[in-house]
């Protein structure tokens, strides 16, 4: 794998998270067994906050248009104390069921993002970065780069997995995060909503991507990219490796005024 120098006029670098500064399996591996082992505790723990109410009362909404799914799973209403016990079950077997059918329900996403954002702030989780991550964006940084990330992941957990990751808090690094409310990763047009957005010509904005789809959605906008292969990223095709800029590590990406 060779070094990639990157052309001159390069100002902006746009940076994916899965399977480019941080392992692919972070999510499958890290995020969802925390949600499935912890959930119940979490419930228990958290039963008389608002924000937690509001959760439940959320999946609840949701489970009533359920009804007609295999394997649905219903809350029934909080009428007294004596409830607790059976609604806090039900919520625990609704949310299994949601993540076992791969559900992307807005009510399953808000009490995710809660257990998160608690497990963060509390150490139960660290937001893991590939070691070449941190040394590479600190160069670019000094050689007076903006550095910005694009993930699928919204804006707020992309803050949790960076402001509390194994190297510390590393928000400071970056001028700015995006996620799908500019556009879908596979579209150019999100690249260019992106550039207007920074205030910069997409011909000097580097994109680094493991996702080829991605890779010609911000090409197709005019953007520089590489291909970042990490393990367990999904295998390339020959032609893939021929259209894009391959890097392994962060290291091998060199800017001009780079000595
Ligand atoms: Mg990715």
């Amino acid at each position: 794998m060779a070094v990639y120098n990157v052309p001159s006029g390069v100002s902006n670098i746009l940076v994916d998270i899965e399977g480019t500064t941080t392992p692919i399996t972070f999510v499958k591996d890290v995020l969802f067994p925390f949600i499935k082992d912890n959930i119940k505790k979490y419930l228990i723990e958290h039963w008389k906050e608002n924000e937690f109410q509001e959760d439940v009362a959320q999946l609840r909404k949701q489970a009533e248009k359920d009804s007609h799914l295999h394997g649905f799973v219903p809350i029934p209403s909080h009428v007294s104390e004596n409830d607790t016990e059976k609604v806090i079950q039900a919520v625990v077997e609704n949310v299994q069921w949601q993540m076992s059918s791969d559900r992307k329900t807005t009510a399953l996403k808000q009490l995710q993002g809660h257990m998160w954002r608690s497990a963060y702030a509390t150490g139960q989780i660290k937001g893991e970065v590939y070691k070449d991550v941190v040394p590479a964006v600190q160069q670019w940084k000094n050689l007076g780069m903006k550095l910005y990330i694009y993930s699928s992941g919204s804006v707020e957990a992309q803050k949790l997995l960076f402001g509390y990751s194994i190297e510390g808090d590393l928000l400071k690094l970056f001028d700015g995060h995006f996620d799908t409310t500019v556009g879908h990763k596979v579209e150019s047009e999100s690249y260019k909503n992106i550039a207007d957005r920074v205030g910069c010509p997409s011909e000097n904005i580097l994109f680094l991507t493991d996702v080829v789809r991605e890779a010609h959605a911000a090409k197709k906008a005019g953007l520089h990219v590489a291909l970042v292969v990490r393990p367990g990223n999904e295998a390339l095709t020959d032609e893939d490796k021929s259209n894009f800029h391959l890097v392994t590590s962060f290291d091998q990406i060199h800017f001009p005024s780079q000595q």
